[in-house]
This record gives structure tokens, sequence and C-alpha cells, in this order.
């Protein structure tokens, strides 16, 4: 695997349990399965590692192959979806808050860029560092969704995080605007309003707002500063990205 590059997946079915990884239902080059879930996922994970593969020259999350295991249907009505050091998690949502999260490309990317973040930068999952962490998930879960659109021009739709699944009988919000973080009521746009101890979801918006800029250039969402930002474009502002978190970023870097 250190000499080849290949994606290689493997689908389980957590058959609404806490059991992990649960029945293995689909491994790489089978045809489809019955449960459509099962290849929504196996395909996104697909496209996630094109991303990395094609933008990056990165072959997994660990650059040597790592399989890509994912379990769907984790829980009952389970409204998350994990990383948990070894596999990717997702529950089938409570059609209320969430329809089923491994139908999401974004949610997708999200996770695996966790993976990514442990063997690379590694950063402390709690405090600043911990937003930086969050943060590099975002991002390249807008990446990889702008990726598997083709990598033309960037839409409003590829800002918003989990737009595709969060409340399914709301159009057109989402978990998270990385263009304006403020729009879901919690996140951080600034850091001058950090503190010690907000939640590593919401103060991933500093970095998530300072991505957007680099990408597409502009102002403050809420005219905290008077910088105007000339945008480079989402693939550059990636490239600097996923050099910080691979050969810059360490444990217990903050947001200076
Ligand atoms: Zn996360």
């Amino acid at each position: 695997p250190t000499i080849h590059e290949a994606l290689n997946r493997r689908m389980h079915n957590g058959n609404n349990t806490s059991t992990l990884p649960g029945a293995v239902v689909r491994t790489e080059g089978q045809p489809e399965h019955a449960d459509p879930v099962v290849n929504t996922n196996y395909d996104h994970l697909g496209t996630v590692y094109n991303c990395y593969n094609t933008l990056f020259g990165r072959d997994s999350y660990t650059n040597t192959g790592a399989v890509l295991i994912s379990t769907v249907h984790h829980r009952v009505a389970y409204v998350n979806a994990f990383w948990d050091g070894t596999q990717m998690v997702y529950g089938d949502g409570d059609g209320v808050n969430a329809s089923n999260l491994a139908n999401s490309l974004d949610v997708t990317a999200h996770e695996l860029t966790h993976a990514v973040t442990d063997v690379e930068s590694d950063l402390i999952y709690s405090g600043e560092s911990g937003g930086l962490n969050e943060s590099m998930s975002d991002i390249f879960g807008a990446v990889c969704e702008w990726y598997g659109d083709g990598a033309g021009d960037v839409s409003a739709r590829h800002w918003l995080i989990g737009d595709d699944i969060w409340t399914p009988s709301i159009p057109n919000d989402a978990l998270r605007y990385m263009n304006s973080p403020t729009l879901d009521g919690d996140s951080l746009d600034y850091y001058p309003d950090y503190s010690s101890g907000v939640d590593v979801h919401y103060s991933s918006g500093i970095s998530n707002l300072a991505f957007y800029l680099l990408s597409q250039g502009g102002t403050h969402p809420r005219a905290k500063t008077t910088q105007v930002v000339a945008g480079i474009g989402i693939e550059k502002a990636a490239r600097i990205f996923y050099k910080a978190n691979v050969d810059l970023l360490l444990p217990s870097s903050n947001f200076e």
C-alpha cells in the first residue's frame, strides 16, 4: 500500500444497535447493496478519497491506503455522525432535526478529515486547538463538496455544513454557516469574542470564516473589522489549509 494507491472501502450495517462495526454489507468493488443508504455512503467515501487524492496526492487518511470503514444505521434515530479513532459512524437521524447523516457528502468529508487531522497535526480536541480541529473538518467538508460537484464554480451551498440533512422540513438552513458563522445562533465569527470553554463546534466559526474570506474574498459579515480580503479561490485556499494541517500546525496550536 505504500507503493500503489488504491481506494478501499468497507461498509457495515449497525442494524440500529450500538455495536461497532456491525455486519459487513459491502466491500470495495462489490455491486450495489439493497440498502440505498449503504450505497450513498459508499459513494461519498469514494468522493472524499478522490478529493484528497486528486487535490493533494493523499492515499486515504493515513496516506498509506488505509481501508475506509463505515457503519451506517448506528443506534435508533441517532442525530449524529462521528469518527471513533478507527472508523466512521452514522446515525439515521430522527427525521425532524436531521435525516440520515450517512447521505451527506460534507458530513462524510467532515468525519474523514478528523481522521486526517488525527494522523497529521493531531490538534487537541479542546480549547482553541479543538476549534481549529473542528474547523479543518468543516473546511474540507466544503472543499470536498465543491470537488464532488465537479470542482467548478463555488456555490453558496458549499459553505453550508449539513444543509442536505439538517431539519428536513426547513429548506436552506444548515448545521453551520461558514460564510457567516453566527447565523446558527451559537458560533463565533470574531476572535476577540473567544473565551476558554466555548464549544469546539462554535469556536470553529472563527477559522471557518477566515477560510471563506481567503477563498471568496470580501469583508467581515458583521463588519467587525474594516479589512477587505482578496479572495484567491477555494482550491488555493484549500492547499494552504491542507499544508497547515499536514506540515505546520501542532497539537497545541491556537488561532493566532
Ligand atoms: Zn467534527
